[in-house]
């Protein structure tokens, strides 16, 4: 008898959660379109079954699959990225409290947290996630919770990640992150020592650009505070849409490590091309994150930009006569996108400020799909090419 082992990432993907029996002998899970259940006895509110509290089958297989390819104990779906971010954010701060936030967010979660928060009584700090040593100087008696993304976009940029755990540790703090960008596969927050980590599931975790979705994932007392909020909030995900997050969820490893792959062969390309001036790819030895990223992470995601030595006029350019990528925001599906973050995510910047983040106007975007690596790098290089 061959030894009896724990089940890997691959394996967890397709079988943890699952419905033990299966239900009517499906061998996937339906979808149940129901908004409410009969009653069983329940004797909270939040255990009534109703689609709204988030704790119908398609919720709870889901729940179950993510808590365990992220090695926490508990997870939690949300109706898009921003409903996990917005409701964890409005559970573990209220009226009075401080919260210390990385520079350079998602922009979605940089306009949540300067405008609505501040309007609810909540101050928020901005912070340098690469310079611990200035942490403390912002610490209040007030302060909170503190929140880093894994990753930042476009520049791929890595915090001090190890140095944020020891910091709330030592200071009391609830410690979020944003690990979109890694996904489960590349990073598990709550292994190094995070509270919370948060998706987009929009992007890697359903990896299909079909549907909108998100998710909380921690430790069973703090997700589930998270949930009771979300059931008063209201930001629940739809079952069909938990369908299709699920059946995409299944292939999240086989799908990362081809998003690993093809975009480290595509920014070693890039980076060896005269047409263009820097690559950012924290899989580079020239990515000045190289060795964090390979410290953290066990690979660098499908997220990279470059820079064109023609600048704007060079990326339309390369833009019109690209075959494959759609120009579109959003990532993290199976096709590769391309955007120019000048006129899309950080359109809302001044010219000025956005020079200062480093974003310049020829800077390009690529989210990199699963197509074959060659198949891209050969568009590339005719798109760059001389007309
Ligand atoms: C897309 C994104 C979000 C917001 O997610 P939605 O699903 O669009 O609400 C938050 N954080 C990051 C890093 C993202 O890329």
């Amino acid at each position: 008898m061959p030894k009896k082992t724990k089940p890997q990432r691959n394996t967890l993907l397709v079988h943890a959660g699952e419905p033990k029996p299966r239900i009517g002998g499906a061998v996937v899970l339906p979808v149940f379109q129901s908004s409410t259940f009969e009653y069983d006895g329940q004797s909270s509110y939040h255990d009534l079954k109703y689609i709204r509290l988030n704790n119908t089958p398609n919720h709870q297989t889901l729940h179950a699959k993510l808590a365990a390819v992220e090695q926490a104990e508990a997870a939690l779906v949300t109706g898009s990225g921003m409903a996990a971010i917005s409701t964890t954010l409005l559970t573990v701060l209220k009226a009075g409290d401080h919260l210390l936030i990385q520079k350079g967010l998602y922009g979605g979660t940089q306009d949540l947290v300067t405008t609505e928060l501040p309007a609810l009584g909540i101050e928020v700090s901005f912070f340098d996630g690469d310079r611990p040593e200035t942490w403390e100087s912002q610490l209040r008696s007030q302060t909170r919770a503190i929140y880093v993304e894994s990753m930042s976009n476009p520049l791929l940029d890595i915090p001090d990640l190890a140095a944020v755990v020891s910091f709330a540790r030592q200071h009391g703090l609830v410690s979020l992150i944003d690990n979109t960008f890694p996904s489960p596969v590349n990073f598990r927050p709550c292994a190094l020592g995070f509270d919370l980590s948060l998706h987009s599931a929009t992007k890697y975790l359903n990896g299909h650009s079909d549907i909108v979705a998100g998710a909380v994932i921690g430790s069973r007392p703090l997700v589930d505070k998270v949930l009771h909020r979300l059931n008063h909030l209201g930001g629940s995900l739809d079952p069909h849409a938990c369908f299709l997050f699920h059946r995409g969820v299944k292939t999240l490893e086989l799908r990362m490590r081809q998003h690993n792959a093809s975009a480290l062969a595509i920014a070693t390309y890039l980076e060896s091309h005269d047409g263009v001036e820097k690559v950012y790819y924290p899989g580079l030895a020239s990515h000045p994150r190289h060795a964090r990223a390979k410290e953290l992470f066990d690979g660098f995601s499908g997220m990279l930009s470059f820079e064109l030595a023609g600048g704007a006029e060079a990326a339309d350019h390369l833009f019109r006569r690209l075959q494959f990528p759609a120009v579109a925001p959003s990532l993290g599906g199976v096709e590769t996108l391309i955007t120019r973050p000048a006129t899309t995510s950080h359109a809302g910047m001044s010219p000025e400020a956005r020079r200062e983040a480093g974003i310049g106007d020829g800077l390009i975007r690529l989210s990199v799909g699963i197509e074959d690596a060659a198949d891209l790098i050969a568009d590339l290089e005719q798109g760059l090419g001389i007309s």
